[in-house]
């Protein structure tokens, strides 16, 4: 377990999101894992809705789909991240408004964390 007050992952997570817009952030595979690894370790802490707030959401499995027969909200609009357990749904892109749900760019937290998250049960960082 670590202390709040001091969690480099985090900070620089935070320190990254305040200093570059999200277009650059998302360009950068770098911030896409120190996100990662900040959400991990808030996850750890039990801190859901800062772990939420960090997570990339990369890793999204559609719950309408077949993939996600064994989901609580199956059947549902929006998605499962694979990495944080949260429940998203897709955001409407300005610039591609008619861009599919399912390949969204841009996803909101309708529930953090709520399922056990594949990628931390797996053990990774
Ligand atoms: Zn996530």
């Amino acid at each position: 377990m670590g202390s709040d007050w001091f969690d480099p992952e985090a900070l620089e997570a935070e320190r990254q999101e305040a200093d570059f817009d999200q277009a650059a952030l998302e360009a950068s595979g770098r911030w896409h894992a120190t996100r990662l690894r900040a959400a991990r370790s808030a996850l750890r802490r039990g801190d859901k809705e800062r772990a939420a707030k960090l997570c990339p959401h990369g890793w999204r499995q559609e719950l309408k789909g077949s993939g996600a027969r064994e989901d609580a909200r199956h059947g549902q609009e929006g998605f499962r991240c694979l990495d944080c357990g949260s429940y998203l749904r897709a955001l409407v892109d300005p610039e591609e408004p008619n861009r599919p749900a399912w390949a969204a760019r841009f996803v909101e937290v309708v529930v953090p964390c709520e399922a056990i998250p594949i990628g931390l049960v797996r053990g990774e960082a």
